[in-house]
């Protein structure tokens, strides 16, 4: 009868009062984490502590963008071994993530916009990653609808694409993860927050929560936008980290319009679209622009996002918004991730993940296990580390420097 009979996904344990490992953050990382360090290194006895309900945070609430067009050493590798672990997902966590390998088209609008591309995707292809130059007419068959009057205040140059990159469903991403895990062991414990740390002779040993306390060897923090509050309490910090919130948005749901991701940035706004499969336009822009903990946006970003829209898709102009919200950005000073071992023993760091861990959420599930159960990072996540502020190796991937909002 109806929708009856269906079994909880994932085990819903009380915490045990000790575990080998204990993971803070029911995101897509910590998920993600949890996983792979039942699955590949063995690691089973393993709590998952988040406070509200799992994917709540920003793992369930972003566009769904899948790329790995990146070209800084440090970011390169990492993103590709994401999009490949993307790529196998839905067969090993056997639940289907969704993973819609539609394309992402970067759009330009001036020949040094161009020039910056092509030296992007160049670089990516040295890297054995795909990237394809499309000049304005093969855009314009791919894409028909955009705005290709030269009067434009953005006239369409060209595009560079990637047929590799895609979508997914964020949701199901997180549940996923977490069935696998459970299955795996792994204790994914919900309505439980961290609200400090227990040290006993210098070292961090377990953590106090709303739930009581919990003891573990290790622990790994993943927590996105709360990340400078609860590293303060670790002891860890100040870290290169600023909490902004970014804006989603979506449309009510029309007929297949957009069978691709399209996308456009470098100093004329910054504007991404696809559709999602119930037919709404999801989209989005900037950083609100200000320091803040509220899941919810404000009107300017709001008439930004839909200038930007209107600039090359003039056809939206008519739709109707059907709903908008916020995450909690974990912004880092030079626009990539930590994964890292810290300087306290056992307290591992995974954050700074900026408008883009989304489609990190394998790879960088996969590094922090790696580094969690051998104490010592991947190759692949060596160069992730906090110390590269103060070696004077940022990894700044758009070259804008501290400045969280241009990342
Ligand atoms: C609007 C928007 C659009 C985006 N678009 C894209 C995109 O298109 N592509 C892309 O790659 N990325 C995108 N992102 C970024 C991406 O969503 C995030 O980088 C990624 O989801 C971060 O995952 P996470 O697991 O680190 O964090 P979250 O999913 O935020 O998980 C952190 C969890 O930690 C929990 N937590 C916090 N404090 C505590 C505590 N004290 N105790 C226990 N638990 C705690 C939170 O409740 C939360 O569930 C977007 C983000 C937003 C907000």
């Amino acid at each position: 009868m109806g929708q009856a009979g269906w079994a909880p996904a994932w085990r819903q344990p009380e915490p045990k009062l000790k575990y080998d490992v204990i993971i803070i953050g029911g995101g897509g990382h910590g998920l993600a984490t949890a996983y792979y360090l039942a699955k590949l290194h063995g690691i089973t006895n393993v709590a998952l502590l988040e406070k509200g309900w799992i994917g709540g945070g920003n793992s369930g609430r972003n566009t769904t963008i899948v790329r790995s067009n990146y070209f800084v050493e440090g970011n390169t590798a990492f993103y590709e071994h994401s999009l490949k672990l993307w790529e196998g997902l839905s067969h090993d966590l056997n639940y289907n993530v969704m993973f819609s390998q539609r394309g992402h088209l970067n759009l330009f609008f001036t020949p040094g916009q161009r020039d910056a591309m092509m030296r992007r995707y160049n670089i990516m292809r040295l890297n054995g990653i795909d990237g394809e130059f499309l000049d304005r007419e093969q855009v314009q068959k791919m894409v028909p609808h955009l705005n290709y009057s030269e009067q434009s205040r953005l006239p369409i140059l060209g595009g560079f694409l990637q047929a590799r990159a895609g979508t997914a469903r964020h949701d199901a991403v997180n549940w996923g993860y977490a069935r696998a895990a459970s299955t795996l062991g792994v204790d994914i414990i919900q309505n439980c927050e961290v609200t400090g740390f227990i040290k006993k002779a210098g070292r961090i040993v377990g953590v106090e929560t709303s739930r009581g306390e919990v003891e573990a060897e290790k622990i790994g923090m993943a927590v996105a936008g709360s990340t400078s509050v609860l590293a303060a309490q670790a002891g860890l910090g100040p870290l290169p980290i600023e909490s902004h919130k970014l804006q989603a948005f979506v449309s009510e749901p029309i007929k297949p319009f957009l069978d691709t991701v399209v996308v456009y940035g470098a100093g004329h706004g910054h504007f991404y679209i696809s559709q999602s499969d119930k037919g709404g336009m999801v989209f989005g822009g900037d950083l609100d622009g200000y320091n803040s903990y509220a899941q919810r946006g404000n009107l300017p970003i709001y008439t930004d996002v839909a200038s930007c829209a209107m600039n090359v898709m003039p056809a939206l102009g008519r739709i109707k918004l059907l709903r908008q919200w916020a995450g909690i950005m974990d912004m880092s000073m030079d626009g990539s991730p930590f994964i890292t071992k810290t300087n306290l023993s056992g307290f591992y760091l995974n954050a700074g993940w900026c408008y883009g861990g989304f489609k990190a959420i394998p790879g960088s599930g996969w590094c922090f296990a790696h580094t969690i159960a051998h104490d010592q990072p991947h190759e692949i996540n060596s160069l992730l580390t906090l110390d590269r502020y103060a070696q004077g190796r940022q990894i700044d991937e758009s070259g804008h420097g501290p400045f969280p909002k241009s990342h």
